[in-house]
C-alpha cells in the first residue's frame, strides 16, 4: 500500500509525484506505455497561454509569468540527473495582433499586470530577430518579455531519471489503469493490466484519456482529446530568439537552432496520424512569417493529443461523491505552463500543512 498513487506519466503525472515525493510520501507513477510519450512530448513547450488575454483568470492564475518555476526546476533537474531541460527566457512576441487595444487593458489591472506584456518597437524586434528581416509585413508587435519556451522531451527525461533515483517512488510502465477498486465510497486501489494495486489517494493524471478512466466511477469529467500537429525545421543557432505567433501559427527556437512550427487543433478522437495537408498549411504559414525559413529543410512531423477542457480550465482536486480520488488533467493548450501551479495547488489540497 502506497500513499499516492499517480496515474498518467505526463508533465502533471511527474511533477505531482516528484512534489508528492518530495514531502515524505510513498508514490506509484503508472503509465500505460514509457513515461513522457504523449501530449507532454509532443507539444511546444512554450512558457505562457498564447495571447493570454484572450483566457480567463482562473486558468492565467495558474501562469508564472517570470518561470521562476522552470528555471529553479530545470537547475535542480541538470544538478540531479545531468540532463537540462534547457529553459530559455527569450521572451514571447506576438506580431499583428488584431485586439491589440483589449491586450494592453489586460496588461494594467489584475492577472495581466503580473505578465509584463509591453508594446514593443517594430525596428527593435527585427533587429533582434535575424529570421525576420525578410519579412514585410510586420506592422506591430506585443511582448511577454520574461517567459520562453523549455524543451519538453528533455524536461520529462530528467523528471523521470530523477524519480528513478528516489527510494519512496516506484515506478510502473507499460501498466494501463483499467478500474478502480470500491468499497463502498471509498477508492482503495486500482485494476490494472498488471493486477491490483492499493493506495491512499489515487490521482487521475491521465491527460486527454482522463475523462474515459473517469466514467468508471459514473463521474463525468468533460476531458477530451484534441490533435495538435507540429513540425520541425533544421535551421540554425542565433536566427530565433523569442516565440514569434503570428499568422496562426508559432516558431518556438531550440538551443541548437531547431525550429518548432505549430500546430494545428482538429477534432478527431485519438487519431495521432501526421498529414500532408497540415504539413503544407504549417509550413505555408510559417514561411510567411519568416521567408528566410525556406532555406532550411524540414526534418519531422508529428502530433499529439491534448486534454480539452471548457475554456480550458483543468479540473484539479478531489472528486465528489467518493474519497481517496482526485484529478488533474484537462490542461489543454496550456499543460506544461501551467503544471507547476496546478501541482502545487493539488498536493496543497491532499497535504495541507
Ligand atoms: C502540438 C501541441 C503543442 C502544445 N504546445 C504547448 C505549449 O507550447 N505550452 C504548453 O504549456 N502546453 C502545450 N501543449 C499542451 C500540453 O502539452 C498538455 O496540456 C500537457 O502535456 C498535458 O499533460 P498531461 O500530463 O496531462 O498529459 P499527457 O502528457 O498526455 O500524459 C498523460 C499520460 O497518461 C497516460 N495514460 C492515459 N491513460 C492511462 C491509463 N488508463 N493507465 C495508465 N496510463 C494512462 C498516457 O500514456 C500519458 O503518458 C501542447 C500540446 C500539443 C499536442
Amino acid at each position: 500500500m502506497v500513499d499516492f498513487l499517480v496515474v498518467g506519466g505526463g508533465i502533471i503525472g511527474l511533477l505531482l509525484t516528484r512534489k508528492l515525493a518530495e514531502q515524505g510520501a510513498s508514490v506509484m507513477l503508472m503509465d500505460k506505455q514509457a513515461l513522457g510519450q504523449e501530449s507532454s512530448w509532443a507539444g511546444g513547450g512554450i512558457l505562457s497561454p498564447m495571447y493570454p488575454w484572450r483566457y480567463p483568470d482562473a486558468l492565467n492564475h495558474l501562469v508564472d509569468w517570470r518561470a521562476e518555476n522552470f528555471q529553479q526546476l530545470a537547475r535542480s533537474l541538470l544538478e540531479e540527473t545531468g540532463i537540462d531541460p534547457e529553459v530559455s527566457l527569450g521572451g514571447v512576441n506576438m506580431l499583428n495582433v488584431a485586439d491589440e487595444q483589449d491586450a494592453l487593458d489586460w496588461a494594467q489591472a489584475g492577472v495581466g499586470a503580473g505578465s509584463g506584456l509591453v508594446k514593443t518597437r517594430v525596428a527593435d524586434f527585427l533587429e533582434n530577430e535575424p529570421l525576420f528581416r525578410q519579412t514585410e509585413n510586420v506592422d506591430s508587435v506585443l511582448t511577454l518579455p520574461f517567459v520562453g519556451n523549455v524543451r519538453n522531451p528533455r524536461l520529462l527525461q530528467a523528471l523521470k531519471k530523477s524519480l528513478q533515483q528516489r527510494g519512496n517512488v516506484q515506478i510502473k510502465e507499460g501498466c494501463e489503469a483499467l478500474s478502480f477498486v470500491k468499497k463502498q465510497e471509498r477508492i482503495t486501489g486500482i485494476e490494472t493490466t498488471q493486477g491490483v494495486f492499493s493506495a491512499e489517494e489515487i490521482i487521475v493524471a491521465a491527460g486527454a484519456w482522463s475523462g474515459d478512466l473517469l466514467t468508471k466511477l459514473d463521474v463525468q469529467v468533460s476531458v477530451s482529446p484534441v490533435k495538435g500537429q507540429m513540425l520541425l525545421i533544421k535551421a540554425e543557432p542565433g536566427l530565433l530568439a523569442s516565440v514569434v505567433l503570428a499568422e496562426g501559427c508559432y516558431l518556438i527556437p531550440r538551443r541548437d537552432g531547431r525550429i518548432l512550427v505549430g500546430s494545428t487543433v482538429e477534432h478527431c478522437g485519438y487519431d495521432k496520424t501526421t498529414t500532408e495537408d497540415a504539413r503544407d498549411k504549417l509550413l505555408a504559414a510559417a514561411y510567411r512569417v519568416a521567408p528566410i525559413l525556406k532555406n532550411y529543410p524540414l526534418e519531422k512531423q508529428w502530433a499529439g493529443l491534448r486534454p480539452s477542457s471548457p475554456e480550458s480550465i483543468p479540473y484539479i482536486g478531489r472528486i465528489a461523491g467518493w474519497q481517496g480520488v482526485s484529478v488533474c488533467a484537462g490542461h489543454f493548450r496550456n499543460g506544461v505552463v501551467t503544471a507547476p501551479f496546478s501541482v502545487d495547488s493539488l498536493v496543497r489540497q491532499l497535504m495541507p500543512t
